[in-house]
């Protein structure tokens, strides 16, 4: 009788029986899938050991974080749009709206590019 189990299949079904939960992260080590179990221990099946990862909560803050980044970054250059927009409004010196214009511009061509990163 040879159990020689290096898939480590046994092991991660006995994890799931157990109530331990099968996480989209895999191990560095082996790249098989990890568990967390139900101490809130990552856990790889094949190595047999405790793995590190950075939480899955962790993960959503920082996308949540990014996100909100952008749509603040979003929000100032649309307020500095209008804020040029009254300046041009007022402005007359055909040279001062020139400059108005290709800070106008340059903003726009900001906002677009963030919304192209955003996309990703
Ligand atoms: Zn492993």
């Amino acid at each position: 009788m040879s159990s020689k189990s290096d898939t480590g299949a046994k092991e991660m079904a006995e994890l799931l029986r157990s109530g331990a939960k099968m996480l989209s992260y895999s191990c560095p080590q082996c790249g098989s899938p990890l568990f967390q179990l139900k101490t809130g221990e990552i856990w790889c099946a094949k190595c047999k050991r405790r793995v590190i990862i950075v939480p899955e909560t962790e993960e959503v803050s920082t996308v949540e974080k990014k996100q909100l980044l952008w749509e603040a970054l979003e929000q100032n250059l649309m307020e500095k749009i209008s804020s040029l927009n009254k300046m041009l409004y007022a402005e007359s010196d055909l040279s001062r709206v020139k400059e108005v214009l290709e800070v106008l511009i340059s903003l726009l061509s900001s906002i677009e590019k963030l919304r192209n990163i955003r996309k990703t």
